[in-house]
């Protein structure tokens, strides 16, 4: 299992998360990220249809910003 969340302090409201995996983040009135199943918790499993889209996130994110952990964010 794959968990992740956005180290919101460190995102600069580029957008390129939510363009690549629409389905794990969205960003907020300031266009700072967050998850969007739990809402920046980092407790849901990133499923097994989304993993791809996840990984090109997390490799594209220029700051950062998005963290994966193996057991849920506390
Ligand atoms: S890719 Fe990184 S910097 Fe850009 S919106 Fe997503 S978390 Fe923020």
């Amino acid at each position: 299992m794959h968990y992740t969340k956005i180290e919101r302090e460190s995102c600069i409201a580029c957008g390129l998360c939510q363009l690549i995996a629409p389905n794990l983040y969205e960003y907020d009135e300031n266009g700072i990220a967050y998850t969007v199943q739990d809402n920046n918790a980092g407790i849901t499993p990133i499923s097994e249809d989304e993993f791809d889209s996840f990984k090109k996130a997390y490799t594209s994110c220029p700051t950062g910003a998005i963290k994966r952990s193996t057991t849920p964010f506390e």
